[in-house]
């Protein structure tokens, strides 16, 4: 089967995955990808999950391993980011993203409130209110289209890795607004492969919300977020299946920041 990009890739500076940019660019050529975003976890200037990613003063050390990363040969490389959406974010990371020649920018919410002194509620995993959780979340995705800041919205229905059970009825209250909005940004999602390495063993987003996701008309990429070079491309085949399976018949590629829709990899008859 023709490979799809890979538009979700991280490397050491975040502090919890291995290697740098050209070894992801290369086990991407190596498994014939035609194109891969790099995508590490944003900077903040203000504390906000500094243990989770690179610091403001690194930032120009993941641009040059991007630059070099992107002179390997028969593979396009992306420059982007995976940057966190939080209340208040905006300040800094508007202006920072005008500045550098990005070609794509996730936008996750692995947070609900890094600033709450109650730590209970301060990540996913950290709340047992699975209501709560849910609810927050999704209002912050919904605050994260609004925005206008990013291109596409990193594994949708993330609580779910941490234990935190939906119901359709939850799906449909808080999950169809954030989509709305996304529909109305004109932003894509993903379909994340990481999460079928995870205790979920499941994609990120579910079958059922990639189904809301393409009759609302939103866009598709494809992505591993590989934490070490061995990841990339991870579980594409069947990804390419669910997107098929929910409707999909594109997929969107970036450049510079915008999308154009590219057919789904045709399947090999064996
Ligand atoms: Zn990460
Ligand atoms: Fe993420
Ligand atoms: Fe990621
Ligand atoms: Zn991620």
């Amino acid at each position: 089967m023709q490979r799809p990009p890979d538009y979700h890739t991280h490397n050491r500076l975040c502090k919890h995955a291995e290697g740098v940019p050209a070894d992801y660019v290369r086990a991407a050529v190596a498994r014939g990808l035609p194109e891969i975003a790099l995508t590490d976890h944003c900077p903040t200037n203000d504390g906000f999950g500094i243990d989770h990613r690179m610091s403001l003063e690194e930032f120009p050390i993941y641009r040059d391993w991007c630059r070099e990363a992107a002179q390997i040969d028969g593979i396009k490389v992306l420059f982007g980011l995976e940057a966190d959406y939080y209340p208040g974010c905006e300040r800094f990371l508007a202006p920072f993203l005008d500045q550098h020649p990005f070609d794509i920018i996730l936008g996750s919410v692995h947070f609900l409130d890094y600033w709450a002194t109650d730590r209970t509620r301060r990540s996913l995993s950290g709340c047992r209110d699975t209501p709560y959780v849910w609810a927050t979340y999704f209002a912050r995705i919904r605050a994260l289209a609004e925005s206008g800041l990013y291109d596409v919205v990193g594994h949708f229905d993330l609580p779910k890795r941490y234990g935190h059970e939906v119901t359709r009825e939850m799906l449909g209250e808080q999950a169809l607004p954030a989509l709305d909005a996304i529909a109305e940004a004109g932003m894509s999602i993903e379909i994340n492969t990481s999460g079928w390495t995870h205790s979920i063993n499941e994609s990120y987003p579910s079958l059922p919300i990639l189904r809301w996701a393409h009759e609302r008309g939103i866009g598709l990429v494809l992505g591993s977020d590989a934490h070490s070079a061995d990841r990339v491309g991870d579980g594409f085949e069947r990804a390419i299946a669910l997107a098929r399976e929910a409707g999909y018949t594109h997929l969107m590629r970036y450049d510079r920041r915008s999308p154009t829709a590219a057919p789904l990899p045709i399947e090999e008859k064996t």
